[in-house]
């Protein structure tokens, strides 16, 4: 099989428990080939468009075709170079979210999705992301105590791809 394509922005996209790809023989909608991973989450554009190829969003195939975008929100917080969002609108997989994604961004870059977290997962960071979860306007405290991987409150764990610093973001259902 063709090696899996490379996201620079999802580096762990094809990790079963991101829940982004899975491996089948559906027949990808933008290319027409069955290549063996099909995309589990639908992209944001007109027509409902499912199992799309990995490889199709990685080259922008997708995203053209269809005029889809895969993310909801990039970096709503940060200012960030025009490339890194049109590649994580246009180009990487998006996440699973209860309220839709909000790709954060740093050091003028869109941040690397890293994986979904509870606060276990992140005790030892909780310094690094505590000032994320003020801005975005939660309670420190109730984060704590309810964060969750597979729960009603998930976080998102980034990772800025220029100076490695942690970013969170929450949500709730
Ligand atoms: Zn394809
Ligand atoms: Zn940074």
């Amino acid at each position: 099989m063709e090696a899996l394509p490379h996201f620079p922005y999802s580096p762990n996209a094809f990790k079963p428990e991101l829940g982004l790809f899975e491996a089948s023989e559906i027949e990808c909608p933008c290319c027409k080939k069955v290549r063996g991973y099909s995309y589990q989450l639908t992209p944001y554009c007109e027509k409902d468009i499912d199992n799309l190829c990995p490889w199709c969003i990685a080259d922008g195939k997708a995203s053209e075709k269809f005029e889809a975008s895969f993310s909801q929100d990039v970096s709503r917080d940060q200012p960030i170079a025009v490339e890194a969002s049109e590649q994580v609108y246009a180009r990487t997989p998006g996440y699973i979210s209860w309220q839709g994604e909000n790709w954060l961004g740093h050091c003028n870059d869109a941040c690397a999705f890293i994986e979904y977290v509870g606060f276990d997962d992140i005790a030892h960071i909780w310094e690094e992301v505590e000032g994320d979860i003020e801005l975005a306007g939660w309670d420190k405290e109730i984060v704590k105590e309810n964060l969750q991987k597979e729960g009603n409150m998930v976080g998102y764990l980034f990772r800025c791809r220029q100076c490695g610093k942690h970013r969170l973001s929450v949500d709730c259902d």
